[in-house]
């Protein structure tokens, strides 16, 4: 099935393929931010299992506009993924070794791309661009796409950027878009977690790095790893 609906896709007409991408993209944002959203409000006021990062009041109508610039940027992303039916060559990859390389380059390429962007982004030509998302200071799931339409190209184009320079098989490009996509808005969740587990403890660890991020600003600019904040001590702990 999954493998007909990527023939279809690839063989369909631009317009035809543009609909099923935004759908998907849609679908994803709206599902994960929507279940992160109400899951974590019942975890912190009914069950008292952690509490919120920044407590202060949000913004009014703050998720109305996060919920437009993020319809807006799941469109961008979604015309993004014209231009890798241009440039892949493969569905899925060839062989097991194939898939474990793909999957090592692109996340090294997209946490050094997405570090260099975000710097960018900081930068006097781009600071109204950016301003968007910062808009949101004490964050919610649905921040995680609030992005001026030039940021969405920005990370748009990070799978066509890759697929240009190495092999990337289409379904691994789905797959770990999808992956990032749900990973950027566990990132904007404001949650932290009160139970001592070491495992839930790293996972809990990285919505407070981000959201410090944007209650600071000019700190914490990575996505997963703080690999290139401490290379250019850009990096705030967190407590
Ligand atoms: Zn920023
Ligand atoms: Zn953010």
């Amino acid at each position: 099935m999954i493998n007909w609906l990527f023939q279809f896709w690839i063989e369909a007409d631009w317009s035809i393929a543009l609909v099923m991408s935004v759908a998907v993209n849609i679908a994803v944002f709206v599902s994960t931010a929507f279940i992160l959203d109400v899951g974590i409000g019942k975890l912190v006021t009914k069950y008292q299992w952690g509490s919120y990062i920044d407590e202060r009041e949000l913004k009014s109508e703050q998720k109305k506009m996060e919920f437009k610039f993020g319809i807006t940027a799941c469109i961008i992303f979604a015309a993004c993924s014209l231009i890798t039916r241009e440039l892949f060559d493969l569905v899925w990859p060839s062989s097991f070794l194939s898939l474990i390389s793909q999957i090592i380059i692109f996340v090294l390429f997209y946490e050094t791309y997405s570090y260099f962007v975000h710097r960018l982004l900081h930068t006097k030509p781009f600071l109204k661009v950016h301003g968007v998302h910062h808009r949101s200071v004490r964050v919610t799931p649905w921040s995680a796409y609030s992005v001026h339409p030039v940021e969405a190209l920005f990370i748009g184009m990070s799978a066509p950027v890759f697929m240009s320079l190495f092999s990337l098989s289409l379904g691994v490009a789905l797959v770990l878009h999808v992956l990032g996509m749900m990973f950027t808005i566990l990132l904007h969740s404001n949650f932290r977690l009160s139970m001592s587990n070491s495992i839930l403890n790293q996972v809990g660890n990285y919505p407070a790095y981000h959201s410090s991020h944007h209650i600071l600003g000019k700190v914490n600019f990575g996505f997963v790893n703080s690999f290139w904040d401490r290379c250019f001590k850009t990096r705030a702990k967190v407590s």
